[in-house]
């Protein structure tokens, strides 16, 4: 059995509780997330806060002026911050929050881009004892207007321009009481409305003194939508108390150390983003870079230069986009300063390990989590040699399983639902208006993830598909009730059904079946407009990239979509069980 103590670098050499640690094996046995609790900075009040974790506890010690955030904007511009200064700013929007009227379990919702104002609004939210709903930039108004609507938020923080793209939706918010404009460098000439708050203004204003609220482990800090096979996305809640293991797998998984410099590629709009590119780099007290830009090889590799980046956290989908371009792009730069990389979000097949040895002369080491569970429960790790293609072993304190279709554990080899004992500290506490969906998750005391999967018999964990009809594209998750249900609503759609398809770069591309009501013909010309329609509804990653005509959808007798025979015919595979199958 490999033990932390034969490594080259022990990604529990500097964490101080359970300093003689002998093996993997052993630590399962013996850790206890509760260990980990006196690592943490408890409010003087005995609460525990996120932000002041992440931020406050390292602005009033000795890494005041360390570098919290590397900027990088979209246009070449740098800003860095310290921790000081990220108090600081947290603790002005706070107060610029209070001023507003909101207080404890309000939810205050930001659309932006990565920008610091972004890192700052989340902070002082949090801060301020609200509850933080970040969405992505990309996103088109539907996406946007059922999360607000849902979460009932009281304040949304975004730009002028993504605004703008929004502009209709907010007649159906009544809940929405203020709309924060933040007009980064002054850049954006979009018209905004008298009604609308300017960010630059009230921060001018506002003081940077600020008691941060005295939250318990308990309180409600971060909310992220996430899709399911039916109805519209969920509202996964989490508590403050996730830190604990934000914190602790960042040390034991991102391998996060004083003197990195670490950048998370995420958007803080997925749960990736804010887990991984805000906690759990903040909390260890660990310099990140932000880069508000998108990805393109030759910018990405020179950012790792520019920085000298030493840990990095990806996904799949980007690994294999470096990939086209090849490994003489990589020998163009200097990228000696990486040291360990991290992957999430869908399989990191072994083509990209391969190839990740031949660029960055190292392992990328997969781990598996999900919105639902807050922080990475399985993952290969630094003490251990990568199994290609495993997502790797459990985190110490995390018991997972591979359950039959009645609930009940599976031996090694055999494939079925994976299963979590439900417990852990950053486990999700609800979702948002939607208990009953929360329960179902539960089964014979284990929280079913929604993964098919199978273990071998070293307790490597191995992912083999979703056991639902979710679509993995690029590493986000797109419910294909959402999609279908923005196509209907153009005039020529009578039923739509949607799958995914695979696809060698994003795993998974969003694929429609539309049937056309009377007098449309489908067109090349329709089928654009379908496209567009729908990129516009919803956002270029979660619209269809493709639209086949068909006559009718298959259904069962009770109506459903059967999206699995749409998905069969498309793949040229065996139809399966179509006895429910309504007469086509
Ligand atoms: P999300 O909740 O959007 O973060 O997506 C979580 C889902 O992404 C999981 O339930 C899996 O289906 C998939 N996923 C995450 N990490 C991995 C991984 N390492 N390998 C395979 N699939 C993954």
């Amino acid at each position: 059995m490999a033990s932390y103590q034969t490594t080259k670098k022990p990604p529990l050499s500097r964490v101080k509780v359970r300093p003689n640690l002998t093996g993997y094996e052993r630590t399962r046995k013996t850790f206890r997330f509760t260990d980990v609790y006196k690592e943490l900075d408890w409010l003087p009040d005995g609460g525990l806060n996120k932000a002041h974790e992440c931020i406050d506890r390292h602005a009033n010690g000795a890494s005041a002026n360390k570098p919290a955030m590397i900027w990088e904007g979209k246009n070449g511009e740098q800003e860095r911050y310290t921790f000081a200064d990220m108090k600081r700013e947290t603790g002005k929007f706070a107060n610029v929050l209070r001023g507003l009227g909101v207080g404890r379990g309000d939810r205050v919702f930001t659309f932006l881009d990565r920008i610091p104002e972004h890192y700052f609004a989340v902070f002082g939210i949090l801060k301020a004892g609200a509850i933080a709903g970040p969405l992505f930039s990309a996103f088109g108004p539907d996406p946007v207007r059922d999360r607000l609507l849902d979460s009932g938020a009281k304040v949304l923080v975004t730009s002028p321009e993504l605004r703008g793209r929004i502009a209709h939706i907010f007649k159906d918010l009544p809940e929405l009481k203020h709309v924060i404009i933040v007009n980064k460098l002054g850049r954006d000439k979009t018209p905004i409305a008298p009604t609308d708050l300017r960010y630059e203004e009230l921060m001018a204003k506002a003081s940077a003194e600020f008691k941060t609220d005295n939250t318990s482990m308990f309180d409600y800090s971060i909310m992220h939508y996430t899709s399911g096979t039916t109805g519209k996305p969920k509202g996964a809640v989490h508590r403050h108390m996730a830190i604990v293991q934000q914190y602790i797998t960042g040390k034991w998984v991102l391998d996060l150390h004083p003197d990195d410099i670490y950048w998370c590629t995420a958007d803080p709009g997925w749960v990736t983003g804010t887990s991984y590119g805000m906690l759990a780099p903040w909390s260890n007290g660990v310099t990140q870079l932000i880069y508000e830009g998108g990805i393109r090889a030759s910018t990405w590799y020179e950012l790792v230069q520019r920085h000298k980046v030493t840990v990095w956290y990806t996904a799949p989908t980007a690994v294999r986009m470096l990939m086209r371009s090849g490994t003489r792009v990589t020998s163009q730069y200097d990228l000696s300063s990486l040291r360990y990389i991290n992957s999430v979000g869908e399989p990191l097949n072994p083509e990209a390990i391969v190839w990740g040895l031949e660029a960055f002369k190292q392992a990328i080491h997969d781990n598996w989590w999900q919105t639902e569970t807050g922080a990475i429960l399985i993952a290969n790790y630094a003490f251990q040699e990568v199994r290609h293609g495993s997502m790797g072993r459990p985190l110490p304190g995390i018991e997972a399983a591979i359950l039959d279709r009645s609930y009940n554990p599976l031996p090694p080899g055999q494939q079925g639902y994976l299963a979590i004992r439900p417990g852990w500290p950053s486990m999700f506490h609800t979702y948002w208006n939607n208990a009953d969906m929360y329960n179902s998750k539960f089964k014979k005391g284990w929280y079913i993830t929604g993964d098919e999967a199978r273990v071998d018999e070293d307790g490597f964990f191995w992912f083999v598909g979703r056991a639902d009809d979710v679509i993995n594209t690029a590493g986000h998750l797109v419910g294909p009730f959402e999609v279908e249900s923005a196509l209907i609503e153009h005039p020529a759609v009578a039923e739509a059904g949607v799958i995914g398809k695979p696809d060698p770069i994003a795993m998974e591309v969003v694929k429609a079946f539309v049937a056309l009501k009377d007098g449309y013909e489908p067109t090349d010309r329709l089928r654009q407009e379908l496209l567009r329609f729908a990129r516009e509804k919803l956002s270029a990653g979660v619209a269809p990239r493709e639209i086949d005509f068909v006559k009718s959808l298959p259904k069962t007798r009770s109506s459903k979509i059967m999206r699995r025979l749409l998905k069969a015919r498309e793949l040229g595979l065996p139809e399966g069980d179509t006895s429910t199958l309504e007469e086509e």
